[in-house]
């Protein structure tokens, strides 16, 4: 009997090639739109201490109740999966010491995270985010430049007519009082809210705001605005970070019901959304999270950040991130050799050519085909007759005297 075939787990998914060309383009041009901006590559674990992230990312919210991945070590640790970076980057501010350096600290990071979430198109239990953490200045133009970088950084992969929606949650002891003001209005209304959300109002009020549940939708409707409550100084910011945008040129929609899955969130608030992508047409938020490096042990210390999904970007980029340049093709006739083909090859890939070989004994005609099916700019075929080289757009045919020769012609010196 055939052995069992495995499959990769459920809300997995395998990157096959075509894909990952288009996911290393992606990285590619993300390194450069957040280099001009002064972000700098980093890199934490892609597994913490679970307390990290019920201190960092909230009790209550939704990604610490139901979608942790999380295990005990051989040395009895409740270790958790990444679910998201910014409670790890924060934890390495802390550990570093990195408020001694100039602030604000900017950093850049992508990799893998992982949710215990319902699998669908869009929707993964191991998926990747880009992400960028700007920590330890709480200027309004740091809000207002990651907000840019990330309009940028879509438009570079070819993610266009994107919604951008924005508010300000305000500052924490600010929003204590709101928070009361929408406690008192929901237990009001309790009667027609979702299960789920009343058992939330003391927790959680603020993800009222998010549901589905058509009661609790009609409820929300009249419910108090927090960007109606705003300190000053709180409202003051967020008319900054408005008029930075408006002079960049960045178009958005203030949306008083905007409210993110993670606790930590204080400020500024901010989802990038494509029409292309259906239901799950998020792809990419952020905002600021005042308080988190103090709630993590660390000086009280700013910070404001967002992260992109990269399986959505490429879901909804119209852009060419292909990038592959069309390789040189070798083939063996008759009379040439496997030796002489790759030491071809070899030459041409010294030279910065993208080459291939022939290497499943197929005849000539089904080398040619072959080097069709790799759209191959021209075919170098080693033979009795010598060397010969073949233009595939144009089909010219003609003698080459040498591997010097070929060289010349594929890295196009001779041509
Ligand atoms: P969040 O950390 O929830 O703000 O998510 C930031 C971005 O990551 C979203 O806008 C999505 O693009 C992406 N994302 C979040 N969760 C998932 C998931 N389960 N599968 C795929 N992408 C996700």
């Amino acid at each position: 009997m055939a052995a069992k075939k495995l499959q990769a787990p459920r809300g997995t998914f395998d990157v096959l090639p075509e894909d990952g060309q288009r996911r290393r383009e992606l990285l590619r041009r993300t390194g450069s739109v957040l280099g001009r901006y002064g972000y700098r590559p980093f890199e934490t674990p892609v597994f913490e201490d679970t307390d990290l992230f019920a201190r960092g990312v909230g009790e209550s919210t939704d990604i610490v109740r139901k979608e942790m991945f999380t295990f005990e070590d051989r040395g009895g640790r409740s270790l958790t999966l990444r679910p998201e970076g910014t409670a790890g980057v924060a934890r390495a501010y802390v550990e570093h010491g990195m408020h001694k350096l100039p602030q604000p600290v900017k950093v850049w990071y992508a990799g893998p995270f992982f949710r215990h979430e319902r699998a669908q198109a869009g929707r993964y239990r191991q998926f990747s985010q880009i992400g960028v953490e700007a920590l330890g200045s709480d200027d309004p133009s740091v809000d207002a430049e990651c907000i840019l970088l990330l309009s940028e950084l879509l438009e570079a992969a070819g993610v266009h007519e994107v919604q951008l929606k924005l508010a300000s949650l305000g500052s924490l002891d600010a929003r204590a009082a709101y928070l009361d003001k929408l406690r008192g209005y929901l237990r009001d209304n309790e009667s027609r809210l979702s299960e789920d959300v009343a058992s939330r109002i003391d927790a959680n009020p603020l993800r009222a705001f998010d549901a589905d549940h058509e009661g609790t939708k009609e409820v929300m409707a009249g419910a108090p605005r927090l960007l109606d409550s705003l300190s000053g100084e709180d409202a003051d910011h967020f008319a900054e970070v408005r008029t930075l945008l408006d002079d960049a040129g960045v178009s958005y929609d203030v949306d008083p019901t905007l409210v993110r899955g993670l606790d930590y969130y204080t400020r500024t608030v901010f989802e990038f959304a494509s029409a292309k992508l259906g239901a799950q047409s998020g792809v990419g938020g952020g905002g600021r999270y005042d308080g988190l490096v103090g709630q993590l042990g660390g000086p009280e210390t700013p910070g404001v950040g967002w992260a992109a999904g990269v399986e959505r970007i490429l879901l909804a980029s119209e852009g060419n991130l292909g990038g592959f340049p069309a390789p040189v093709f070798v083939a063996i006739a008759d009379g040439g050799t496997r030796r002489e083909a790759f030491r071809l090859v070899t030459a041409l890939r010294e030279a910065g050519v993208r080459a291939e070989v022939e290497q499943a004994g197929r005849s000539l005609k089904g080398q040619l085909k072959h080097a069709d099916r790799l759209s191959a700019k021209a075919v170098a075929i080693v033979g009795d007759g010598g060397l010969e080289w073949k233009d595939m757009k144009t089909g010219e045919q003609r003698q080459v005297s040498n591997v010097l020769e070929a060289v010349r012609i594929a890295v196009g010196v001779d041509a």
